[in-house]
C-alpha cells in the first residue's frame, strides 16, 4: 500500500482506520509453509486473537489454515467464517470446565493447561481427544509480559509434572492426542526455539496415541530497523530434519502445528490518524492524534515500538516529535521520533498494526473504535464500520430515577 492510497482510504472512510492488505497475510502463511514443505503433515492455526475480523479469518480459511482460538467466542466466529470444527484447537487458560465442554461438544479440538481440570475432564468424557500444553520452562526473550513459557509463568501445565499427567491419563482412561507448547513472542534465537522443542519431543515419548505436536508461535517479526526477526528458513530446516526424525522414532506420521498470530499478520495493517494539535512545549513538540490508547494499546502497554510515518508530507524536512493521542491519560505513542514535518490534519501512519492493535481497541472515554478496511485481490473492502453513540449506549439501561 502506498501512501496516496492510505491518504485516499482516510478520505473515503475517514479517519482514525485500520488498514489491512492480505497480500502480506497470504505472503506470510506461504512462507512458513514453504519452510516447512519437508514434513508430510504441516499445520497453520492462525491466533485469532491478534485480528480477529471474521473477513480476515475468511481469508485464512481459502489458505487451508486451521485455527487458534482462545475462548467460546472466537470458536464461533471460525465457525460462522466457515472453519470445520476440526481444523480449530481451543487453547484458553484459566476458563471454566463448561466452557471447555462446551466447546469440545462443537467438535472443536481441546487443549487443556492445567491438572485440575484435566482431571476433571479425563473422568467426565474420557473419550473426547485431548491436548495437553506443556510448560518447558523456557525463558523466551526480555519481555516478561510476553514469555509466557517460564518458571513463573501462569501458562500450561509443568514439564515436571508430567508423571502426574500420565497418573491422571491412566486412571482416567481419557485419550491424549495432542502435546502443545506456546513460549511466547519473543524468541530471540532458534537454538532457544529448538531447545524447547526437545523438551517436548521427550514428553511425547510418554504418550502413546499422539496424532499431533504443537510448537504453538514465538514467531518474530521486525517492528524496527535492526530488530531481529525469527529466520523462519533455518527454523524450517533444522525442526524439520528433527520432527521426521521424531516421528521415525515415535514410529507414527505425526502432524506438525504452529499457531503464529503476530507473524502472519502484523505487518499487514496500517493504522491512519489525524493530527489534531501541535503543541511546542519547552521540552518538545507533541503532535496530538484523533486516537489514543483506546485504539492502539501495544506502545502503552507493552513498551512496543511502532514506526510512524507521515504519510502527508512523506518529503517534509524531519524534526523530533511527541507523537500522543487524544485521551485524558498519558498516552504516549512515541517520543522523540524523528518525523517528516507534521502539520494539523496530517495523516500519520502507524506501521505494522496489524496484530493486537484493533483487537485490543476498547471504548475508553466513550470514544468509538475505528473502522476497517480490507484490501484483498485488488478490492477494498469496509470489513468494520466505525462505530455510532448508538454503540456506546447499547447494553447500557437507562433507568428513570424520577
Ligand atoms: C497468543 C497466542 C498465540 C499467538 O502468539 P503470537 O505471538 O501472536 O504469534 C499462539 N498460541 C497461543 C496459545 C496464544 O495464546
Amino acid at each position: 500500500m502506498n501512501n496516496k492510497e492510505l491518504l485516499q482510504l482516510t478520505a473515503t472512510y475517514g479517519s482514525p482506520l485500520y488498514v489491512y492488505d492480505t497480500e502480506e497475510i497470504i505472503s506470510q502463511y506461504n512462507s512458513i509453509t514453504k519452510a516447512f514443505a519437508n514434513v508430510k503433515n504441516v499445520k497453520i492455526n492462525y491466533a485469532v486473537k491478534a485480528l480477529s475480523n471474521i473477513n480476515i479469518l475468511k481469508v485464512f480459511k481459502q489458505l487451508k489454515s486451521g485455527l487458534d482460538t482462545v475462548s467460546i467466542q472466537e470458536v464461533k466466529l471460525g465457525l460462522l467464517a466457515g472453519f470445520d470444527p476440526k481444523d480449530i484447537i481451543f487453547t484458553p487458560n484459566g476458563v471454566s470446565i463448561e466452557e471447555i465442554e462446551e466447546v469440545a461438544n462443537l467438535g472443536v479440538q481441546i487443549n487443556i493447561d492445567n491438572l485440575s481440570i484435566l482431571e476433571l475432564f479425563g473422568q467426565k468424557h474420557p473419550t473426547i481427544p485431548v491436548c495437553i500444553r506443556i510448560n518447558p520452562h523456557v525463558m523466551a526473550g526480555g519481555n516478561s509480559k510476553i514469555s509466557v513459557g517460564h518458571i513463573d509463568s501462569k501458562f500450561g501445565i509443568s514439564i515436571h509434572q508430567v508423571p502426574h499427567i500420565q497418573r491422571v491419563v491412566e486412571n482416567t482412561r481419557m485419550h491424549i492426542n495432542g502435546i502443545h507448547m506456546h513460549t511466547g513472542s519473543d524468541i530471540l534465537d532458534i537454538d532457544t526455539f529448538i531447545l524447547a522443542t526437545e523438551i517436548l519431543f521427550n514428553t511425547a515419548k510418554h504418550f502413546n496415541a499422539l496424532e499431533f505436536i504443537d510448537f504453538g508461535s514465538g514467531f518474530k517479526v521486525p517492528y524496527k530497523e535492526g530488530d531481529i526477526s525469527t529466520d523462519i528458513n533455518q527454523l524450517g530446516k533444522q525442526l524439520s530434519k528433527r520432527f521426521n526424525e521424531f516421528c521415525k522414532e515415535y514410529g507414527k506420521e505425526l502432524t506438525i502445528m504452529f499457531e503464529p498470530g503476530k507473524f502472519l499478520v502484523s505487518k499487514s495493517g496500517s493504522f491512519l490518524a489525524k493530527v489534531n494539535v501541535i503543541k511546542q512545549t519547552t521540552s518538545t513538540v507533541f503532535a496530538s492524534v484523533d486516537s489514543g490508547f483506546n485504539h492502539l494499546i501495544r506502545p502503552m502497554m507493552y513498551n512496543s515500538y511502532h514506526h510512524i510515518t507521515n504519510i502527508s508530507n512523506p518529503k517534509g524536512k524531519e524534526r523530533y516529535y511527541s507523537v500522543v493521542g487524544y485521551i485524558c491519560e498519558t498516552d504516549t505513542f512515541a517520543s522523540n521520533r524523528r518525523i517528516s514535518e507534521i502539520k494539523e490534519d496530517d495523516i500519520l501512519c502507524f506501521h505494522n498494526a496489524g496484530a493486537y492493535c484493533f483487537s485490543m481497541a476498547s471504548n475508553y472515554n466513550s470514544r468509538y473504535r475505528p473502522a476497517e478496511v480490507m484490501l484483498h485481490q485488488g478490492q477494498e473492502y469496509l470489513i468494520r464500520k466505525r462505530e455510532t453513540f448508538d454503540d456506546i449506549l447499547k447494553n447500557q439501561e437507562i433507568i428513570d430515577f424520577s
